[in-house]
């Protein structure tokens, strides 16, 4: 029996857009499923390791692409776990993935922008980029029966049960009808399916196959005849298997783009094989923007973890610390037992091994950045040194030596970013402590009256407009033995003896001044008096040591 179902608000929107797409790109939605299949594929098979199944070798897994001319149609077949009725209903008829959630987000924004679509990993409706009619057959591996899902327009689709003669799925694309600015029938060109398979699938770990018609030379004529034959167009070599120096930029970048649903090149990337004690190849990737969802409680820290090219698991997040959270990649190792447990793996000594190494090399990285690339590495620090900064305060301190040098505050005197070294390096002969304020804004500090005095002599000040600066400071407690002092806290201790003499003079004269002051005030303050540390403000409020006005503001803004 037959039921007519409506998509979801959002997937009907998202599918409206892919049906009208003017997108030059429609190409990609090949890579899409193809990637689908993969993944399918990847599922049984780690189903197949956990729970002993066998019979299933990774050799039979195959996708199978198949064109038919007359029909208009482009099939893709895959021998992986395939899905029941009710994940067909679900999969298909919801926005999945997180690359389509960005998406989402981005339209709920109001870009409406169509030129970007395919720049997200927009996952299986993008088949509608060039399909006017989809249908899924798929079986569940372990299962009976088969199910089709059919949907020919945004409206709805419809799930049956069906015929399907082996687990897995298989996708019927029908093009849609030629237009003036569009071909569709050079996509049912077996050279064109080729060709895309690979540009953008050849690094997939399944052979993907196809009958091809070929011209060939009759034996003992010179007479051509087309014979058809099965064909792997992919080289199932993936792109971290392979020589460094045979990688060109932009198959890093392609790569990265479509395997982590980023619309933007990484500013870095870092690809090394390491062996020895533990033998692995990691590709890893810093993203030149913030995530969209980076800051909301979907995103999920982790590396992708492969063994032997087998896909193990998506976000194995004990490979990367948390004050690395921002980087994405892979890692594939052969010293990784696959039979082992997710839950195992947290315990496994070659992952702890791994996860050592993979945070001294982004480490190394950023380094080497700040060193030879400022501007870069200014870039980065707008997008993730916040991390860092929490990496120390979250870590009471312990991570100070490793990460206090890959620091950047704004610099009062350089108008830009400085390191604390470059700070403690510029220090004036009498000048002892690191000064820092904070605020809002770069503006509103700079006209704090409380930093005059220090300016004054010369000193530079480093401006702290992140809520974390200061938590982060004082988890550090000094930098080269110097303690950082907050301009507007305590003494600052610059005045001469002689200035403290008359300063000590000035309030018993004016006594009596301070304490009317005082008594109006009340409560509202410990203690009024003279300071030395104004220049042009008649009067500053400065606190006693230990909370600063902005860590109170913050500790005050925090959730109970
Ligand atoms: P993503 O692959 O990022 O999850 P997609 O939109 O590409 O998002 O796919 C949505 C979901 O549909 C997948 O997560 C998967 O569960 C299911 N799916 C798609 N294609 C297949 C397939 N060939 N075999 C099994 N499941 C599939
Ligand atoms: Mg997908």
């Amino acid at each position: 029996m037959s039921e007519k179902k409506q998509f979801k608000t959002e997937s009907k929107r998202l599918l409206d857009l892919m049906i009208n797409s003017i997108y030059t790109h429609k190409e990609i939605f090949l890579r899409e499923l193809v990637s689908n299949a993969s993944d399918a594929s990847d599922k049984l098979y780690y189903k197949a390791l956990q729970e002993n199944i066998n019979g299933i070798s990774r050799e039979d897994m195959d996708i199978f692409l198949s064109i038919d001319k007359e029909k208009r149609t482009i099939t893709i077949e895959d021998h992986g776990i395939g899905m029941d009725h009710d994940e067909l209903e679900e999969r298909l008829g919801t926005i999945a993935n997180s690359g389509s959630n960005e998406f989402k987000n981005a339209l709920e924004k109001g870009v409406d922008n169509v030129d970007i679509i395919g720049q997200f990993g927009v996952g299986f409706y993008s088949a509608f980029m060039v399909a006017d009619k989809v249908e899924v057959f798929s079986k569940k591996y372990g299962e009976d029966k088969a199910y089709a899902w059919v949907s020919d327009t945004s409206d709805g689709y419809e799930i049956f049960e069906s015929g399907l003669d082996h687990h897995g799925t298989k996708i019927v694309l029908h093009l849609k009808d030629n237009t003036e600015e569009e071909n569709y029938d050079e996509y049912l060109s077996q050279y064109e399916i080729e060709r895309l398979i690979k540009k953008y699938s050849d690094y997939i770990h399944y052979p993907i196959k196809m009958e091809m018609t070929v011209s060939k030379k009759k034996e003992d004529s010179d007479e051509y005849e087309d014979v058809t034959e099965v064909k792997v167009l992919n080289s199932q070599v993936p792109l971290w298997k392979r020589n460094k120096k045979d990688i060109t930029e932009e198959e890093y970048n392609d790569f990265y783009k479509s395997k982590f649903n980023d619309f933007t090149d990484p500013q870095r990337v870092m690809h090394n094989r390491v062996e020895g004690n533990i033998t692995y190849d990691s590709l890893l990737f810093i993203p030149s923007q913030v995530p969209m969802n980076y800051f909301s409680s979907e995103y999920e820290k982790g590396l992708q973890l492969y063994s032997r090219g087998v896909f193990i698991m998506d976000k194995a997040k004990d490979l990367v610390p948390e004050h690395f959270r921002f980087v994405r990649g892979l890692v594939d190792s052969q010293d990784l037992n696959l039979n082992i447990s997710r839950e195992m793996l947290q315990h496994d000594r070659s992952m702890k091994l791994i996860a050592d190494r993979i945070e001294k090399r982004i480490q190394r990285e950023l380094e080497d950045m700040l060193k030879k690339d400022r501007e870069e590495y200014v870039k980065f620090w707008k997008n993730f040194g916040m991390q860092i900064k929490f990496g120390i305060y979250h870590s009471y301190g312990m991570l100070k030596d490793k990460l206090q040098d890959l620091l950047l505050f704004y610099s009062a005197n350089k108008k830009d970013y400085i390191t604390l070294n470059e700070y403690v390096e510029a220090m004036k002969e009498d000048q002892k402590d690191i000064y820092f304020a904070s605020g809002e804004t770069v503006e509103k500090i700079d006209m704090l009256p409380a930093c005059e005095a220090v300016k004054d002599k010369g000193f530079d000040i480093l401006y702290l407009t992140d809520n974390v600066d200061e938590f982060c400071l004082q988890m550090l407690r000094d930098y080269k033995e110097k303690t950082f002092k907050n301009v507007t806290q305590g003494d600052l201790n610059l005045e001469s003896e002689e200035e403290k003499k008359e300063l000590e003079q000035k309030t018993t004269d004016h006594k009596d001044l301070l304490d009317a002051i005082k008594e109006a005030l009340g409560d509202k303050v410990v203690e009024v008096r003279l300071s030395s540390r104004l220049k042009s403000h008649p009067v500053c409020l400065t606190s006693s040591e230990g909370v600063s006005f902005e860590m109170e503001k913050v500790l005050n803004a925090m959730p109970e």
